[in-house]
């Protein structure tokens, strides 16, 4: 086990837990003990404060507090409506807005809050194509977007040549919003390097008599930070989730500055999709508001953005190619086909796991492989620099990425050796950058 950081609180919960249940301690214990000791490079994950996770686990999940602050459909709510007004005002000056919903659960919560607000059963909206970077909850056939609402979509450029190759072609969302003139138009990506043009969207919006709404789930912290542009004032409504790069506890959020959209947004989350709000979870939204208004925070996210820079060029010197050439943000998409043709981006994912690194396949765009297998991996730094990792150590990472990828296309006896080793260097690494809550999980 990794030394625990000495500078944690003792946290009395985890012992009261140990003693009531020892079985599910343990297993979160081991779970503690799988973050502790392995490199995280899930785009879409992060490491959550200890006070954020103190916050989560308080008493206010005992209460029913639904409807909103002053409207309420149960007594007693007193404290819950001073906590939900902290949250939402904080994240209004977080993100410069003026109406703030905080109970969404979760970010597709939100988006369906935000497509019920904004349109009809039947209605079209405009989304990017899902399997070159969109989110399931923007029109996958299986998902409420997709069985309520009628999705087109639009793409990026695939010609190699093109300048803007692999980047949002800005045409075909034109084209596509003249052919069907969708309710809504929807921007924000779950697999996309690039910094989003939120004032060339709203212009498009404009022309087919839509609205945009932008879904910020994966930048929100860069954009919290002023290390993205802000998608206030050209979208009408901005979704988001609060556990990616914002670095909350796992929940939804959504923003307008229009007040009869943020009357609409109210109605649609609750009755319309949600019952009673997660309290215990927006006391650890306002935490991570707070946090994200220190200025730490921006220096943390600049760090995000270099080190991510840095995994990118490591994976190119060693062969790799980073879909349209590079990354702005917080992840990147890495083609592993230009390592070789008969890699996947199921066997990498696999393979790296074995080397205690966490990472998850993806397709590239005009990926020709299936979802189940594709060709390629995302990767981001948001988890990994809050651990404090910086550029010297996405070196090492990039190296050990193709170490074990290497090692992986020899065959089985070669991987198992390489996995060890690198294994063993990892933990290694890990053990010099405790997170922040070590003792939470197995002191
Ligand atoms: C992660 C994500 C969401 C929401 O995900 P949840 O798992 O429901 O919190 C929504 N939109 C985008 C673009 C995302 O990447």
């Amino acid at each position: 086990m990794p030394t625990p950081n000495p500078d944690a609180a003792p946290d009395a919960s985890m012992d009261t837990l140990r003693a009531a249940d020892p079985e599910v301690a343990e297993i979160i214990a081991r779970e503690g003990e799988r973050q502790e000791s392995t490199i995280e490079l899930i785009a879409s994950e992060n490491h959550a404060s200890p006070a954020v996770m103190a916050a989560a686990g308080t008493v206010m999940t005992n209460k029913y507090a639904e409807g909103y602050p002053g409207r309420r459909y149960y007594g007693g709510c007193v404290h819950h409506d001073s906590l939900e007004q902290l949250a939402r005002d904080r994240a209004k000056e977080l993100f410069g807005c003026r109406f703030a919903n905080v109970q969404p659960h979760s970010g597709a919560q939100a988006n369906m809050a935000a497509f019920m607000a904004t349109m009809k059963p039947g209605d079209s909206f405009a989304s990017l194509i899902l399997k070159d970077g969109g989110h399931l909850s923007h029109g996958m056939k299986l998902n409420f977007s997709g069985t309520f609402f009628n999705p087109v979509h639009y793409a990026l450029h695939y010609d190699k040549s093109h300048p803007e190759h692999e980047r949002i072609d800005h045409d075909s969302v034109r084209a596509v919003c003249r052919e069907h003139k969708p309710k809504v138009l929807l921007c924000g990506y779950s697999a996309y390097p690039r910094v989003i043009d939120f004032a060339k969207f709203r212009e498009i919006a404009d022309e087919a008599g839509a609205l945009l709404i932008a879904d910020i789930a994966h930048i929100a912290g860069l954009v919290a930070a002023g290390e993205h542009a802000s998608p206030f004032p050209h979208a009408h409504i901005v979704t988001t989730t609060t556990h990616k790069s914002l670095r909350g506890p796992r929940g939804g959020l959504i923003m307008t500055n229009d007040e009869d959209l943020n009357k609409a947004i109210n109605r649609a989350l609750f009755p319309g999709v949600q019952g009673g709000p997660l309290m215990h979870i927006i006391s650890a939204k306002a935490v991570a508001f707070g946090e994200a208004l220190r200025p730490d925070f921006k220096l943390y996210q600049q760090q995000v953005i270099a080190n991510a820079k840095v995994l990118a060029a490591s994976l190119t010197e060693h062969g790799y190619r980073i879909t349209s050439g590079g990354t702005d943000n917080h992840l990147m998409l890495v083609d592993l086909t230009a390592r070789d043709d008969n890699l996947t981006g199921k066997d990498a994912e696999a393979w790296l796991e074995r080397a205690g690194i966490i990472t998850n396949k993806n397709g590239v765009p005009d990926d020709p492989r299936p979802p189940m297998t594709t060709s390629g991996l995302r990767l981001g730094t948001p988890a990994t620099t809050t651990r404090g990792f910086k550029e010297a150590e996405m070196k090492r990472i990039g190296a050990w990425i193709d170490q074990v990828l290497s090692a992986g296309m020899k065959g089985e006896s070669e991987l198992d050796k390489v996995a060890d080793t690198v294994r063993a260097e990892v933990r290694e690494l890990c053990a010099q950058h405790p997170l922040p809550h070590a003792t939470r999980c197995h002191a």
